[in-house]
């Protein structure tokens, strides 16, 4: 897979590709953390058994992960996706601002227990990073987060009717409606429906509390796991499984997933792989 990721990536510096140079790269690097060692030797869901977890692994799925959220249309331009630090638990990495398609290893920065860049370097960074730090604060067994606008999802932060697992694979929703954050409860009336500090990310953590995933009114929904990979799947499917119930809505009253049936976990080593070879096919094209 990398020999023939890097003979694209040579025909293509040949021709003279544009921005797509620097991403490819990046995005190699990526995919030769995400497959070294023991990894790339074994089949997928038997190495996430014995692939090393570091700093340089995680950065290396978070780059993956943001093209694959990216084209699975979970983040537009917007939305962006954190991994705890292993050297610093207090810590952890996401990208500068940039639109998650074009984000590369170059991109990670790293980020300190108040959500502060630790060698900023100039560069912009996103203003709701504090969704992040302050989740990650309250949850030592997340390890990863995602905020996404998800079209799909919206609706049932502004209605009442809630989010509940329907679909088999989006079991970690819970049999119980999925929590939705008001953010007129923490800054009032007059506010820009954006979570820019402390004080607001931790009101968002303590609605989400235990759960997988928390709606925000009006705005889209923050996901936790304890991996990338599992974060990325449980974004994809929570914005399946709002679409399905969305349908299934039209139909009749859906039966939801009880506590007993919401309660297994799949794996997410098998999606991951061609999630991934989806995206990065996706980013070599757009290099083009
Ligand atoms: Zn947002």
């Amino acid at each position: 897979m990398i020999n023939e990721n890097t003979r694209d990536h040579r025909q293509m510096r040949a021709r003279g590709g544009r921005f797509g140079a620097s991403l490819v790269a990046g995005t190699l690097v990526a995919l030769a953390l995400a497959c070294g060692g023991a990894w790339a030797q074994s089949t997928p869901e038997s190495a996430s058994l014995t692939r090393a977890d570091t700093d340089e692994q995680r950065i290396g799925d978070l780059v993956v992960a943001n093209h694959i959220l990216a084209n699975e249309q979970v983040l537009d331009g917007f939305g962006h996706i954190s991994v705890r630090s292993v050297r610093n638990p207090q810590h952890f990495y996401m990208s500068r601002a940039l639109a998650p398609a074009l984000v590369t290893v170059d991109d990670i920065m790293e980020f300190d227990e108040n959500s502060e860049p630790v060698n900023p370097q100039g560069r912009s960074m996103y203003g709701e990073r504090y969704i992040h730090g302050e989740i990650l604060r309250a949850r030592p067994d997340v390890n990863a987060v995602v905020h996404s606008h998800s079209p799909e999802v919206v609706p049932f932060s502004v209605t009442k009717t809630p989010l509940r697992a329907l679909a088999h694979l989006a079991g970690f929703l819970g049999a119980a409606p999925v929590p939705v954050f008001e953010i007129r409860d923490v800054l009032g009336p007059d506010n820009d429906m954006l979570v820019r500090d402390k004080r607001t990310g931790a009101a968002l953590a303590k609605v989400l509390g235990a759960r997988a995933v928390v709606l925000m009114r009006g705005h889209g929904m923050a996901v936790v796991a304890p991996s990338v990979r599992m974060v990325v799947l449980r974004a994809i499917y929570t914005q399946l499984n709002a679409k399905i119930e969305a349908g299934a809505l039209k139909l009749g009253a859906p039966t939801f997933m009880n506590a007993a049936e919401s309660s297994r976990t799949d794996p997410p080593e098998r999606p991951w792989e061609i999630w991934a070879a989806d995206a990065e096919r996706a980013v070599r094209a757009s290099a083009r």
